[in-house]
């Protein structure tokens, strides 16, 4: 009969088996600590699963995220091949087709950001790309640091070898109810740990309810197209204006002034609904499109075709085709504050509560695994 994976005494609990909880365990076994992770769900279903998988470089906030996205994209790298997981493409091409956009792009070349980034000629990028037809290209900002993993895959991955070649227990079909280090109580009994990292994603009236209501929190609501193969490489990842005026390395240099109010006078509809467009591309050929950001505390559970359309409306423009048909559509959701990127907080010196809320947890995880991993062995809570 199998020993049951819960018992004993283990040096770190991770509750919670998205990309933040695997990337603490991963963290955690490079220290050498004995590790379980527990989640809910008999598979991973929230936000780790339903994002594009795109682990974004430029773009990311300056300073501390900029540098996590990073660090976090060299451990894709230095784990994809042992775990089985397909980098699926490289790179993101940032198309510009106002002269707005295309300031902003100069502006960000002059930054530190810009490491690894060039801008293109509309000239180049066709001859590079002559599928991109798009008769408003002004320029793209080429960018060779970004990486896409096909999470819906990559995730079960991460698991089944962090486990495999790792020794890490999993716990699924679980929720953690209580936590008192080092007695965690569950829903298929207790667990013993040293140390408790919870990694709830946009579960935050759950674990710590009370503690988390001094920060603010809220859920994102995001649409998400799948697209048939439209015959056709990608040449990177692609975004737009609409992505240039969104995204906070971008979006926070000055230069970005002139491009937001232009924006806010000619696709109104599509910063109404949080609007903007990142196409990338899977082993299939197939396209994932999106998408839209609706806050609320319960965000709802439909897609609008309105949405939808604002988002195809985008594609059309950036590209200069006709979007290929529809074949999957979703919604995800995740957790979202409006005064930091990332919440780390520590209820007593053994457990950490670690929320992405910026939407960014694909390209940053890793880095902030590490950086929770040496806070709690910082704080003398050894075994
Ligand atoms: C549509 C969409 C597109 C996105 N695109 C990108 C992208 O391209 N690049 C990028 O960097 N980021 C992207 N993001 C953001 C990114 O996906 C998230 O930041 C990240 O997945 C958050 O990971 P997580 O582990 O915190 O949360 P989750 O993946 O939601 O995992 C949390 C887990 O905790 C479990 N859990 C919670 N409470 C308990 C409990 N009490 N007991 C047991 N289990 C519990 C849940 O069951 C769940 O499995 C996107 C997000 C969405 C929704």
């Amino acid at each position: 009969m199998p020993a049951n994976p819960c018992s004993g005494r283990f040096d770190l609990a991770v509750v919670g088996a998205g990309i933040i909880g695997l990337a603490t365990a991963l963290a955690a076994v490079q220290r050498r600590l004995k590790v379980i992770v527990i989640d809910r769900d008999a598979q991973a279903n929230g936000a780790s699963v339903r994002n594009f998988g795109f682990v974004t470089i430029s773009g990311q906030q300056r300073g501390s995220m900029w540098a996590r996205a990073r660090r976090s994209r060299d451990v894709w790298r230095e784990i994809a091949d042992a775990a089985g997981i397909a980098i699926v493409h490289t790179g993101l091409w940032m198309t510009a087709r106002r002269p707005e956009a295309v300031g902003v792009l100069e502006a960000f070349m002059t930054t530190e950001m810009a490491d690894g980034c060039r801008l293109l000629t509309p000239a180049e990028a066709r001859r590079r790309c002559p599928q991109l037809l798009a008769p408003q290209l002004a320029a793209v900002l080429e960018s060779s640091g970004e990486l896409r993993v096909e999470s819906r895959q990559a995730i079960p991955r991460l698991a089944a070898w962090l486990a495999g070649t790792h020794g890490v227990s999993f716990l699924r079909d679980t929720a953690v109810l209580a936590i008192d280090t080092p007695d965690l109580q569950t829903s298929s009994g207790s667990v013993h740990a040293d140390r408790v990292v919870v990694c709830p994603g946009d579960d935050f009236n759950g674990l710590y309810a009370q503690r988390l209501q001094a920060y603010a929190l809220t859920r994102c609501k995001l649409q998400m197209l799948r697209l048939s193969d439209p015959g056709f490489r990608l040449p990177a990842a692609l975004m737009s204006d609409l992505g240039i005026g969104r995204y906070p390395g971008y979006a926070e240099l000055p230069a970005a002034a002139p491009l937001k109010e232009r924006l806010a006078l000619e696709q109104p509809q599509q910063l109404a609904h949080g609007v903007h467009l990142i196409v990338v591309q899977s082993a299939d050929g197939s396209l994932v499109v999106g998408d839209s950001h609706h806050y609320a505390d319960t965000p709802d559970p439909f897609s609008q075709q309105a949405v939808d359309d604002l988002i195809l409306d985008e594609f059309r423009l950036a590209l200069g085709i006709e979007p290929p048909p529809v074949v999957e559509r979703w919604i995800g959701t995740y957790a979202s504050a409006s005064d930091r990127p990332v919440l780390i907080d520590a209820p007593s010196p053994s457990v950490r509560i670690v929320i992405v809320t910026c939407g960014a947890g694909a390209s940053t995880g890793f880095a902030i695994g590490e950086e929770v991993m040496n806070s709690l062995l910082d704080t003398g809570v050894h075994a």
